[in-house]
């Protein structure tokens, strides 16, 4: 295909099937993603997550050059490094629980974490582990905390990667995604010039995770934290970290967020021991 053929399949249908609860999703508007293919978006009447047409531009969507437009992927880690460290410490998660970053992409984040003594693993189905390499772990397995940054408007098969975040039944789930207010035209979360964004939620579509997983739900527009029902955290500890998410914006650690940082006790970093570890590992 050539760069001035523009795909135009499916996007004239009025109703796709929701990825996420399966209900009707109705078209909502269209545009040009990755400069050549024509996307329809819909929004969902049961859980009210607006999708794309199926993303047939995934492909050609994540190649190195539109991921060197990513410049603020460190301060992002950074960022989230300490709400998690915060939000971990609220909940009384401690250094040797084990946690997951789902989606964990280079290993980054989890060395970051595992820096600031926490038990960190990571798991990411599409990238290479390269800074926390021999801590792979299975979303199956039971955690205290499950983190999923910048992922979930990535996902195309929503129900079932979802299923699988939330297999092991982890304790609490801290996510970040941008939740849309209703189509807004030329909302930039959209993000048409990479083709990565695929599915938007609102605090309505997370509330329907929520309630399909046995989780309760609350955050700001930038993260989301779900604490299983069932988990055995005290209820001040949740209101504590609910209360530093919903605080909490995209681009900077809230004045809670820091005041939490110093009232937590300081961990011994892993830095050195994993080195000991992974020298073990004969990776
Ligand atoms: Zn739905």
């Amino acid at each position: 295909m050539t760069a001035l053929e523009v795909p135009r399949s499916e996007v004239a249908v009025e109703e796709i099937p929701c990825r996420l609860c399966g209900a009707a999703a109705r078209f909502i508007f269209r545009q040009t993603v990755l400069r050549r293919w024509d996307a329809g978006y819909y929004q969902c009447g049961g859980c009210d997550l607006i999708q794309t047409s199926e993303p047939a531009w995934l492909g050609e969507a994540y190649t190195s050059a539109i991921a060197a437009m990513d410049t603020g992927a460190i301060a992002r880690n950074r960022l989230t490094g300490e709400l998690t460290h915060a939000v971990a410490w609220a909940l009384g998660i401690k250094a040797e629980a084990r946690c997951l970053d789902y989606g964990g992409g280079h290993g980054v984040f989890t060395r970051m974490m595992r820096d600031r003594g926490y038990n960190f693993w990571t798991c990411d189905r599409y990238a290479e582990n390269i800074f926390a390499r021999g801590f792979d772990a299975d979303a199956g397995e039971h955690f205290a905390l499950v983190t999923a940054f910048e992922v979930l408007e990535h996902l195309n098969d929503v129900r079932t990667e979802l299923k699988n975040l939330f297999s092991g039944q982890p304790d609490a789930v801290l996510i970040s995604t941008q939740l849309h207010r209703g189509h807004e035209p030329n909302w930039w979360y959209y993000a048409p010039e990479t083709g990565q964004h695929v599915a938007f939620y609102s605090s309505r579509t997370m509330r329907h995770i929520a309630e399909q997983f046995g989780y309760i739900t609350a955050g700001s527009r930038a993260y989301t934290l779900f604490v299983r029902r069932e988990a055995a955290i005290a209820p001040w500890r949740v209101r504590i970290a609910q209360r530093l998410v919903a605080k909490s914006k995209g681009n900077a650690t809230h004045a809670w967020v820091r005041t939490a940082l110093t009232l937590a006790p300081k961990l011994s970093t892993r830095t050195v021991s994993d080195n000991q570890a992974v020298k073990l590992m004969r990776l």
